[in-house]
C-alpha cells in the first residue's frame, strides 16, 4: 500500500460559486443585499418554512432564538451532553443554565426518555441536536414539549439535506439554526440560517442581528432605501454577507446532489465494514434520513486490543485524517466547574465517549481513497484482534 495523506475535510467549490461570488465582488455591494435575500427566500422555499432570517453563524442563531423565546438568567435550557460547545455556550450569555441530558448509544441524539427527569420549575427550552445529521426523535420531543410548555429549539449544524417522516428540516422544531461553517455540509466559509413559523419570534430575530435597528434598516444604502432608522434595542452584529450568499445559492443547488455523494461514502463504509464485528456502526432510524456530515465508528473495545486513541494514531500513520465528534461537554473544564457535571451522570455519553472516532465523508472524496481508507481500518482490526 502507497502511503497517501486524505485530509478529514476537503471543501467542495464548483465553478458556479466561484461566478457567483465574483459577480458580487464586481457588483459594487458586498454585505448583506440582493443576494442575501435571493439566498433567504431560495432556503425559506427549500424548507417549507415561512421565515428564514440568515446570520453569520450557527451559534449567532441559536443566541438569538433563545433571546427571541425569552431565555432570562437563571432560566434552564436543556441540551444534549454530546454537542459542539456552541449549542450550550449560547445559554450562558443569558447567564442561563445549560442541563445536560444523556444521549442513546445507537443514534447519539438526545434520549427523549430522559428529558422528563430533568425538567424544573425554571426549564423554559430544549436545545435538540441532530447528531451526524440524523434528526431526534421529535414526535417524542414535541409531545413533552408542549405538556410541559418548552419551546424547542434545533440546533441543525449538520442537518442539511435531511427528512424526518418525510418532511424537511427546517419545521420540525418551534426555531431552527443552521450552519454553514467550512466543514458543514453547506459550506458558505462561515455562515447560518434561522428557519421558523412564527412571525413575533422572526421579527425580533431582524431586528436584533442587525444593532436592535428597526426593520430592513439594511437597505437604507440602496435606492428604495431611506437614511431614516430607529435603535429599538442592544441588538448585535450577526448579519451575514452578499459575497456569502453567493456561494450560498451556488451550494444550495448541488445540496442534493453533495448529499448523495456523502450517502454513497457511507453505503461503502458500512458495505466495506458491516462483516467486522469489532465495529460499531451508524445507526439511522426507518422513518428519517440523515444527511452523512459524519461517519462516526464505535470500536467494540472487548473484541480489540488497542482503545480508540491507539486506533486513530495507527490511521494517522497511513495518512487518514479523522477527529471524535465530540468530547462530551461535562468533560470540559468550564461546564464542568461551572455547572458542577459528574461523568457518572452520563453513561451512555462515557460509553460512546471512549470508543467513538469519525472518518473523513465529503462529497469530493474519490472513490480510490475511500478504499484506501477501508483497507486501512480492516488492517488495523485484522492486526489488533484481541
Ligand atoms: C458546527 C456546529 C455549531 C456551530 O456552528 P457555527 O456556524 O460554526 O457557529 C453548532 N452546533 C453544532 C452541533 C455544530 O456541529
Amino acid at each position: 500500500m502507497v502511503k497517501r495523506f486524505i485530509p478529514f475535510h476537503r471543501a467542495y467549490i464548483g465553478k458556479e460559486e466561484i461566478r457567483n461570488v465574483v459577480d458580487v465582488l464586481k457588483s459594487g455591494w458586498h454585505t448583506m443585499g440582493p443576494k442575501t435575500v435571493q439566498f433567504e427566500e431560495r432556503f425559506r422555499v427549500y424548507t417549507g418554512a415561512k421565515f428564514a432570517i440568515s446570520v453569520n453563524s450557527c451559534t449567532a442563531a441559536l443566541h438569538l432564538a433563545l433571546e427571541a423565546v425569552g431565555i432570562k438568567a437563571g432560566d434552564e435550557v436543556l441540551v444534549p451532553a454530546i454537542t459542539f460547545t456552541a449549542s450550550a455556550e449560547v445559554v450562558c450569555y443569558f447567564k442561563a443554565k445549560p442541563v445536560l441530558v444523556d444521549v442513546q448509544r445507537d443514534t447519539m441524539n438526545i434520549d427523549p426518555a430522559l428529558i422528563e427527569q430533568k425538567i424544573t420549575k425554571k426549564t423554559k427550552a430544549i436545545i435538540v441536536v441532530d447528531f451526524a445529521g440524523q434528526p431526534a426523535d421529535y414526535q417524542e420531543i414535541r409531545r413533552i414539549a408542549r405538556k410541559h410548555g418548552l419551546c424547542i429549539i434545533e440546533d441543525a449544524a449538520h442537518t442539511l439535506p435531511t427528512t424526518y417522516k418525510g418532511k424537511r428540516v427546517g419545521t420540525l422544531a418551534d426555531i431552527t439554526c443552521f450552519s454553514f461553517y467550512a466543514t458543514k455540509t453547506l459550506d458558505t466559509g462561515e455562515g447560518g440560517m434561522i428557519t421558523t413559523d412564527n412571525p413575533t419570534w422572526a421579527a425580533r430575530m431582524k431586528v436584533m442581528r442587525l444593532h436592535g435597528m428597526n426593520k430592513d434598516a439594511w437597505k437604507r444604502y440602496s435606492k428604495e432605501g431611506s437614511w431614516f432608522y430607529e435603535v429599538v434595542d442592544a441588538g448585535f452584529k450577526y448579519n451575514t454577507t452578499d459575497i456569502n450568499a453567493a456561494l450560498g445559492l451556488a451550494q444550495l443547488d448541488r445540496l442534493e446532489w453533495m448529499g448523495a455523494r456523502r450517502a454513497a461514502v457511507a453505503a461503502a463504509y458500512t458495505k466495506a465494514f458491516t462483516s467486522l464485528p469489532e465495529l460499531g456502526l451508524p445507526v439511522v432510524k426507518s422513518d428519517r434520513t440523515t444527511s452523512w456530515h459524519l461517519y462516526v465508528l464505535k470500536l467494540d473495545l472487548k473484541a480489540l486490543k488497542i482503545g480508540r486513541n491507539a486506533f486513530i494514531q495507527e490511521l494517522n500513520a497511513l495518512g487518514v485524517g479523522t477527529s471524535v465528534h465530540f468530547i462530551p461537554l461535562y468533560r470540559h473544564p468550564f461546564y464542568r466547574d461551572t455547572f458542577k457535571f459528574r461523568v457518572k451522570d452520563y453513561p451512555n455519553s462515557e460509553w460512546l465517549y471512549e470508543r467513538i472516532f469519525s472518518l473523513p465523508i465529503y462529497p469530493g472524496l474519490k472513490k480510490d481513497e475511500v478504499k484506501y481508507i477501508t483497507d486501512g481500518v480492516k488492517a488495523i482490526v485484522a492486526a489488533n484482534k484481541a
